[in-house]
């Protein structure tokens, strides 16, 4: 299974990027710096990942009390599967509304530019405290190993689509965001202006947004970023949690 997943996660990435190419919605920033800069970013968020978080998640629903082992299997992973969405829906406006959380995350959110490269950029920070709270969730409710690989695959293809650069047309958009993040739906949230940044937190589904009231709708053209500040090189990035608020 494992293989099956890492293989379409990797295909659909790649998908995403050559798509992005033929058809952007927005004219690419000149600079590659940007690039190299996410991609560095990339390997050790991804990196971090695969050492800290997944391994900690499937630790996790080893060990902890396997209250719901006995429920069928399409009910265990359809019910894993929307506690895991509301848990990162949860954890990603943490990471808004807690300042500590919020110096890490907003290492993220300084690139002033989306494209698929900017569903890596991650401080590996981010990634650990991560790992931990949502550790103590799969933990608490019995969360399923094949669940959480699944969830997990998804969130990188579903990431690496609503950061993608790729021109939609408006129709389209509008249809996927009844339900899925689309790229139109996630643009927002990086609007630099702080009440769209706090917006539009769900990963797969925007159902958690519409409830918890946190949907916003707006026009973007291409200008992302955090208010007042200005991305800056990997080094730089990396020490940023830990200076000035
Ligand atoms: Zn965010």
């Amino acid at each position: 299974m494992t293989g099956i997943l890492t293989g379409v996660t990797v295909a659909l990435l790649a998908g995403w990027f050559l798509w992005e190419r033929l058809r952007p919605a927005f004219p690419w920033p000149s600079s590659r710096a940007r690039l190299l800069r996410n991609a560095m970013l990339g390997v050790v968020g991804f990196g971090t990942t695969f050492l800290v978080v997944t391994p900690v998640s499937l630790g996790a629903a080893e060990i902890g009390p396997a209250w719901r082992e006995a429920w069928p299997m399409w009910l265990r992973l359809g019910t894993d599967i929307l506690l895991l969405e509301f848990y990162i829906y949860w954890w990603h406006r943490a990471n808004h509304e807690v300042p500590l959380l919020w110096r890490f995350h907003r290492v993220h959110h300084y690139d002033e530019f989306l494209d698929v490269t900017s569903a890596l950029r991650f401080h590996p920070g981010e990634v650990i405290l991560s790992a931990f709270v949502r550790g103590l969730w799969v933990l608490a409710l019995d969360i399923s190993i094949p669940a959480i690989l699944l969830f997990d695959a998804l969130v990188i293809i579903a990431a690496g689509f609503h950061h993608s650069n790729v021109m939609l047309r408006e129709k389209t958009d509008d249809a996927i965001r009844k339900v899925i993040v689309s790229p139109h739906h996630h643009r927002i949230h990086h609007i630099p202006e702080r009440r769209y940044t706090d917006s539009n937190y769900g990963t797969l589904f925007t159902f958690w947004d519409r409830f918890f009231g946190t949907y916003r709708e707006a026009d973007t053209r291409g200008q992302y970023g955090v208010e007042g500040t200005h991305d800056a090189p990997f080094g730089q990035l990396m020490k940023d949690p830990f200076g000035k608020a």
